[in-house]
Parts: C-alpha cells; structure tokens; sequence
C-alpha cells in the first residue's frame, strides 16, 4: 500500500449519515499531491449548509479516511484514521515517525533476546554434587607434585576431603603467583575438584540480572519468575582435593609427593618449565614491587608494552632487591621531574605524568648497561612482603641453601634449582 493509498470507512449507522456528501468531501482530483476536487465553500453551496462546523460534524461522523503504514519493524501496519481535512498531511508532521516504532515486535526482540540469554545461562547452572568423583588417575608433572604438595602442607583439609574456600583463595593468591597454567593442569587432571564452576556461575548470574534489570518493563510475568528463580539460585564454594587410589590417607599421599619431588630425574619439559614459572613468578613480583613504589611516593605511571620490555630486560639482569632500589631511585627522579612541572605548567594532566617514570626507567637501564655498572646498593623487601611457600619449600627441601630468592636473579634461581637436582636432564 502506497502512502497515499487512502481507504474511506463509511459508518451508515450514523443518523445523518450522508453518503454523497462523504464522498464529496473526501474525493481527491490529484490523490499524490492530496488536492481536493471540492473546495469546503462548494461543499457548503451545494449541501445548502450555513457553517463549515456543520459539515465537518456531519463528515466525521460518517466516516474516515484509512491509511496503512508499514511500521520499523517492517513486518507490521498500523492504521492512522483521518477525520477531517486538516488532519490530511498527519504523516508529515514531526511526531510522526515515533508512531512507527513497532512497539509489540520491540517487546517479542527483547523477550527473545532475554530467553536466548536464559538458555546460555542454564548450562552455567552447577551440576547435582552427589556424583560420585573417579580418583584421579593422570601422571603428575614434576612443578604440578610441588604446587599440590604445598597445596596440602599448607591448608586444612575439613571433612572428607574439602579445603575451606578461604583458606584456597589466600593460598591461591600468593602461590599461583605465575603458577596460574599448573593449576589449571591440576584441576584438568581433576587433582582439585570445582574450583571456578561457581565463580562462573556467579559472574554469569551478575549478567543475567544486569539484563534483566534493562529489560524487565519489556518482559511477561512468566518470564520474570522464571528469571526471578535463576536469579535467587545460590550455591556455596566447595574445594575438593581428591587422592589418587592406593593411598589410606592425605598423610600417606603427602609422604610419597615428598618422595617423588626429591627422588625425581627431572626432564626437559620440566627445566622449561621451571624457567617459566621462575620467570612469571618474578615478573609479578615485580609489578608488585612497582605497585609498592608508586603507591608510596604518590607516583603515576604508564604500564604498556613497551613498560613490560625494560621489566623483562631489568628482572633478567637484576634480583629483586636491586629491582627495588632502581625503582626507589626513579621514583624519586619521577616526582622530581613532577614538582618540575608543576612549577611550569599550569595544568599538568595525567597523560603528561605517567610516562615520566617509563622513560627514566629505560634510559638508567641504558646507562648501567653502557657502563657496565649494577645499581649500587640491593635494597630490603618491604615489612609486609608475603613470601610463597613453595619458594621457602624448594629453598629449603630442595636447593638446600635456605635463602630467599629476593637475592637471585631467576637464572641463579633456576641454575641453583638444577645444581641441586643433577644438571643430567632426562629427555621424553
Ligand atoms: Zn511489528
């Protein structure tokens, strides 16, 4: 139907219903450009009425003119009714358009895009914990013996077989620290049983309620209840640890963990991966220590890329005490380059403070590497610093030397590890 496609309702119901006069009024001699045949003045004439309010009484209630229109979702038509001529050009006016949000097919868009979501959501929903768990039966890798042996040694096992999830989140915290990828090992090896199922759960709960807050004027009763129930479901963490067969007790497992880390010829992919942790591990105890400085001295700073490389290259170089004085030093070159700024630009924003320690980091680094020159004096960990357990365990059980790796680069990290372990490495 074209726009100007009108269509004339008669209503002959009307008492003074005039079916001539109807026509006459609303008959077009140009229907594109909606010029009348008859002007209202022969209308008048030719009815033999006084007033124009007459006749147009008499026309809106004999019938209208119909005009369809295709509305945005473009599946619809609403029907506009025009009673009388100088509602004619209606669909020009500027509050036409709004009329042609299609507001149903809106509400079925929302609806369904709310229930696609639903659907995706309930395969998050956590299973029956009733099942029965199969003891785990893959091969341990050598770093994977020493996580779970610090892993049991260090937290208490409740019940049959559970970790309190307080006790695993502060556990995690420190000693995932670059051990990330031989946890998610562990617990593919089902090792460690449902850790980050509810924490899934619960971010996509979050989800599914922020949705549901933007959406829920636009939704069916039905659907809000079903979404209220998924919405009120809860569940609480349960950490599992689960002994492989062949063992009576933790204590017993524990016993031949112990036995296997020390006892064991290490292989090649054990000394890569060595290498990695040593060197994730201290890439985030680096970013801490940054972290550490720059909250103290008030000091911004820029972390990109770039950053990251005179990171690497000072870690590779430098122990973590020597890592902390050169970040001391710059932190104070940094905030005097800041009062500098201050004293000249009027308004110092933050994109022109926080490359600042960047950019002196690389050029000290440049300097000492031209002069072959160590920064001059290692500098303590700070008071609170958190040591992991594993680093005391492989200092104390396996390198034997009993110090902390503050005083190490990684590489005398990891040629001590492997002094320690015969340097005969077995290949796969
Ligand atoms: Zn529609």
């Amino acid at each position: 139907m074209t726009d100007n496609n009108f269509e004339l309702v008669e209503n002959p119901d009307y008492e003074d219903f005039n079916l001539e006069m109807l026509h006459d009024y609303w008959s077009f001699k140009d229907a594109g450009h909606r010029k009348f045949t008859y002007t209202v003045k022969a209308l008048l004439n030719k009815y033999d009425l006084k007033t124009s309010d007459k006749l147009v009484r008499i026309i809106r209630h004999s019938g209208h003119l119909g005009f369809k229109k295709l509305l945005d979702c473009k599946r619809c038509y609403k029907t506009f009714n025009v009673y009388t001529r100088k509602d004619i050009d209606f669909d020009k006016r500027h509050w036409f358009s709004t009329q042609l949000i299609c507001g149903y097919c809106r509400k079925l868009a929302v609806e369904l895009h709310v229930k696609e979501n639903l659907v995706e959501f309930k395969q998050f929903i956590p299973v029956d914990q009733q099942i029965e768990n199969q003891p785990p039966t893959a091969e341990l890798k050598y770093l994977e013996k020493i996580f779970l042996y610090s892993l049991l040694t260090n937290v208490k096992i409740v019940g049959k077989n559970s970790i309190p999830p307080q006790e695993w989140s502060t556990f995690k915290e420190v000693e995932a620290n670059g051990l990330q990828y031989i946890l998610k090992n562990i617990i593919e090896k089902r090792y460690i049983i449902n850790i980050n199922q509810y924490d899934i759960f619960a971010e996509k709960q979050n989800e599914l309620r922020k949705l549901y807050n933007k959406s829920e004027s636009q939704l069916s009763g039905e659907l809000k209840d079903e979404i209220n129930y998924y919405l009120r479901l809860s569940f609480n963490s349960e950490i599992n640890v689960e002994m492989p067969k062949g063992f009576n007790s933790f204590e017993d497992w524990i016993e031949k963990l112990y036995e296997e880390i020390i006892e064991e010829k290490l292989l090649v992919s054990d000394y890569k991966e060595l290498e990695k942790y040593i060197l994730n591990k201290r890439l985030l105890e680096v970013y801490s220590l940054l972290d550490y400085v720059c909250q103290l001295k008030s000091i911004p700073v820029k972390k990109n890329n770039a950053f990251e490389l005179d990171l690497m290259r000072m870690l590779l170089k430098y122990d973590l005490q020597h890592v902390l004085a050169i970040f001391m030093y710059m932190a104070k070159q940094t905030a005097a380059d800041l009062y500098d700024m201050s004293q000249k630009v009027f308004d110092v924003k933050v994109f022109m403070k926080e490359p600042i320690f960047g950019r002196h980091l690389a050029s000290y680094l440049d300097h000492l590497e031209r002069k072959n020159e160590k920064p001059k004096y290692p500098r303590q960990l700070p008071e609170n610093w958190t040591y992991s357990e594993i680093e005391l365990f492989v200092s104390s059980q396996i390198i034997g030397n009993y110090e902390k790796w503050e005083k190490f680069t990684p590489h005398e990290v990891l040629s001590l590890w492997m002094e320690a372990k015969g340097v005969e490495l077995t290949e796969e």
